[in-house]
């Protein structure tokens, strides 16, 4: 298992594909440590801008002392990671650390959530996520929304692993409703990000409407415009 840990690597500036498999890798030359894509050969040897890199492909100088003739070997123990790139570590996760849960965990709990305080979730097909921005306006039992504000589940999920990894304190996850057999979930989040840890963010769950009569209304309206 590889030390390096892709989600965040990537949230800091890393640009590998869904491929990409990192690994801390040493210079032959002068011992110096940097993290390698073995997929697209990359060296990201800047543990201060991890958006740095170089191809390995073309022969290029050691970024370190300037070398010619260099090469890497993969470094296997944590203990060899150099402290300015512990950062980039994957962490076991222990009970009670601080995890970065994926979004079909977080569906799920919202789920079981909205069973709990709306009753039954009614059938659905499929899930959209909804990005609230400054353009969403209230219309009768839902929203108007632009098309791009619209997300599958496929799309967003890449999405929602980098929101919580920007520093947010929080984010709501919200079952607005049912529309055209979709479950629309709602996601919001705070102006500005603050600088929260990595697995600090609070996500929040809430469900759909109340009813004058005090049950759940699933059926949502949306009004979907052009971007
Ligand atoms: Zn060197």
């Amino acid at each position: 298992m590889s030390l390096v840990d892709k989600l965040t690597f990537e949230s800091r500036g890393a640009r590998g594909c869904s491929d990409s498999n990192y690994a801390f890798g040493m210079t032959t030359c002068c011992e110096r440590v940097g993290i390698v894509d073995h997929e697209l050969d990359e060296f990201y040897w800047s543990s201060d801008t991890p958006s740095s890199s170089l191809s390995l492909l073309e022969g290029a100088a050691c970024p370190f002392c300037g070398a010619s003739r260099w090469d890497l070997h993969d470094i296997v123990h944590l203990d060899q990671v150099p402290e300015h790139w512990r950062w980039a570590c994957t962490s076991e996760p222990r009970p009670g650390s601080r995890r970065v849960r994926p979004l079909s965990e977080h569906v799920r709990e919202l789920l079981a959530f909205c069973e709990r305080v709306a009753g039954p979730v009614p059938p659905f097909d499929t899930t959209l996520f909804l990005e609230m921005n400054g353009t969403a306006a209230r219309i009768d039992a839902g929203w108007r929304v632009a098309r791009d504000a619209l997300f599958t589940t496929t799309e967003f999920a890449p999405r929602f692993d980098r929101l919580l990894l920007a520093g947010y304190a929080w984010v709501n996850l919200s079952a607005y409703g049912i529309w055209q057999e979709a479950l629309v979930i709602g996601v919001e989040r705070p102006r500005e990000a603050t600088g929260v840890p990595a697995g600090l963010t609070s996500v929040n769950y809430s469900g759909p409407p109340h009813t004058p009569e005090a049950s759940a209304r699933w059926s949502l309206n949306l009004d979907v415009v052009p971007s």
